[in-house]
């Protein structure tokens, strides 16, 4: 997806399955390759939209999504990937049990962002909600732990790297006060929150609950971005197919 009033390319990349696998909420497993020759020729096939887009569109930011952490890509991608990401800001995902400060420092030996922002799915902050219901599988003491290793990163590298915290909202699981109290709570541990509307892709899984105008409001507040539900999404249609949408 090309963001032109951002200068952005949010990057789907295809990957294998998470190897966590066991969110409640989780759908992309839909997307997930079943062989290595899959993933790379796909994410060969992605990147060369890239490189298109780079060339007609002005970008300085490169977002990169594949369904699970970054780490799990294959490094044949994330080496091609590295071409286009020298010099520009990059956005990661991933889980923390892949998180160091030598796997943050490798990444930025790869792929030399001018920034790398690191962004972590903790979903919510009461431990029990994210762990007995959703099924999130981190701890308490990985929040803590990330803290220590942001901390450290800026130490080093100053404002090159920052650690942002995404929460899930409008999902019947998570009560819209456990959500503000999420913000509350997280910002003191993370860089930024972004909070992003659950959206049910199949039937198998829980369902939406609509959030309410003032828990929006306040979300736009409080969180670095907030990724509200539109009518026209088509990254959230797993199609499978490899193209690119701008957006304005
Ligand atoms: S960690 Fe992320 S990709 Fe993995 S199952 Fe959970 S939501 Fe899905």
């Amino acid at each position: 997806v090309i963001e032109r009033s951002r200068k952005r390319a949010i990057v789907i990349l295809k990957g294998f399955r998470c190897r966590w696998g066991r969110c409640v909420f989780c759908p992309f497993f839909l997307e997930a390759g079943n062989s290595l020759s899959d993933v790379i020729q796909t994410n060969d096939k992605i990147l060369s939209l890239l490189e298109d887009a780079t060339l007609r569109f002005s970008i300085e930011r490169i977002t990169v999504f594949n369904g699970g952490s970054f780490f799990e890509l294959p490094l044949d991608t994330v080496l091609k990937l590295s071409r286009f990401t020298c010099g520009r800001i990059v956005d990661i995902e991933s889980r923390p049990e892949y998180l160091s400060f030598d796997s943050v420092r490798q990444v930025l030996e790869l792929l030399k962002p001018s920034r790398l922002v690191i962004r972590v799915g903790i979903e919510v902050w009461d431990e029990y909600l994210r762990n007995a219901v959703l099924c999130k599988g981190i701890p308490q003491s990985e929040i803590v732990r990330l803290n220590a290793l942001r901390e450290k990163c800026r130490e080093v590298y100053g404002d090159e790297v920052s650690f942002i915290a995404y929460i899930l909202f409008g999902i019947e699981l998570i009560p819209e006060s456990k959500v503000v109290e999420s913000v509350e709570e997280l910002s003191k541990y993370f860089d930024g929150i972004i909070a992003v509307q659950y959206r049910r892709v199949l039937d198998s899984l829980p369902s939406e609950a609509i959030p309410s105008r003032e828990l929006i409001l306040y979300l736009q507040q409080k969180c670095v971005d907030v990724d509200l539900k539109r009518s026209d999404e088509s990254e959230w249609c797993f199609t499978g197919e490899v193209r690119y949408v701008i957006a304005d």
